[in-house]
């Protein structure tokens, strides 16, 4: 997978910018507002009929100038609920949205301050607004494949933990979109149901040799095959041939769970993957990726 190394500046988004458009908490609170009262709050519930309100002094709410009825924009957010400040929050969709790899719940807990599991919790949420539903959209030119994780134990002489398949699609070419699912396992029926739901007809497919991916090729679907094991990475006459895409995704996904996550049990194998497919899905966006997380955390509010 290539990805640029430098940010072109109208997609950069520094942590100085970070602090400068979020100098504190009662900052990402105004901005919470006007993403969900864009006229500000009006309608009271209470009063059943608009009117004024004011910002509540010391609380994170808006009040019924008239009854005092309050109002806040955390309502039905994952922010709800948290005594975590809302810079916080704000922060560590930043550091999500920053790297390639991921970060790691250790890492905000020394950047911050707060205990390690405010901090595991507060990636669990973030990471459960970043699922990509639907399909692969158009006929395209998808690599698809399976990959197994875990399976390791760090106890000496224990069984090793049964390894958890998941299937992959990526489309090629610039702006290309990734779905990562975990599956059963990797039979024909789990494979050609997966592709069967994400991918549409009329899409070219490229796989490795498994035998789950017989019968692909057909009325719906055009497939080639890359012989991995006679080493034929890439074949066919401009090379065109070959699962490197997606093999480049699950690599960045390996590096990340291995290398920042540590492990990652099968419960939750599903949100990281969903976390390492938006950051994919949205890598020409540079570091606006940012915005796009907290974009989702207004839409998911209930
Ligand atoms: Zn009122």
């Amino acid at each position: 997978m290539k990805v640029k190394q430098s940010i072109p500046k109208h997609l950069r988004f520094t942590v100085d910018q970070f602090y400068q458009r979020f100098p504190d908490d009662d900052a990402c609170l105004e901005f919470l507002k006007e993403k969900r009262y864009p006229q500000g709050v009006t309608f009271c519930e209470r009063c059943e009929r608009d009117r004024k309100h004011h910002r509540v002094t010391g609380r994170p709410a808006y009040a019924c100038d008239y009854c005092g009825s309050m109002v806040s924009p955390m309502a039905g957010t994952i922010f709800e609920h948290s005594s975590t400040p809302l810079r916080l929050w704000f922060y560590a969709m930043f550091l999500m949205g920053s790297t390639r790899c991921g970060i790691s719940a250790k890492q905000i807990q020394r950047e911050t301050g707060v205990t390690y599991k405010t901090a595991w919790r507060m990636f669990k949420q973030i990471r459960s607004l970043l699922d990509d539903d639907g399909r692969l959209e158009g006929p395209i030119t998808v690599e698809v494949d399976e990959m197994y994780f875990g399976g390791r134990t760090k106890r000496k002489h224990a069984l090793p933990k049964p390894k958890t398949t998941v299937l992959g699609a990526v489309e090629r070419g610039v702006g290309g979109r990734v779905i990562a699912r975990i599956a059963g396992d990797a039979t024909k029926p789990s494979i050609h149901g997966f592709i069967k739901e994400y991918v549409l007809p009329g899409s070219v497919i490229f796989s490795d040799e498994h035998r789950s991916y017989d019968g692909l090729e057909g009325p719906k679907y055009r497939h080639f095959r890359v012989r991995h094991s006679e080493r034929v990475y890439v074949t066919g006459s401009k090379g065109q041939i070959h699962t490197q895409t997606i093999e480049g995704f699950w690599s960045l996904v390996k590096r990340g769970i291995g290398g920042v996550y540590h492990s990652v049990s099968k419960k939750y194998l599903q949100n990281y993957l969903n976390e390492y497919s938006f950051r994919y899905n949205r890598r020409n966006c540079g570091n606006r990726i940012f915005d796009a997380i907290l974009q989702r955390a207004f839409e998911r509010a209930s």
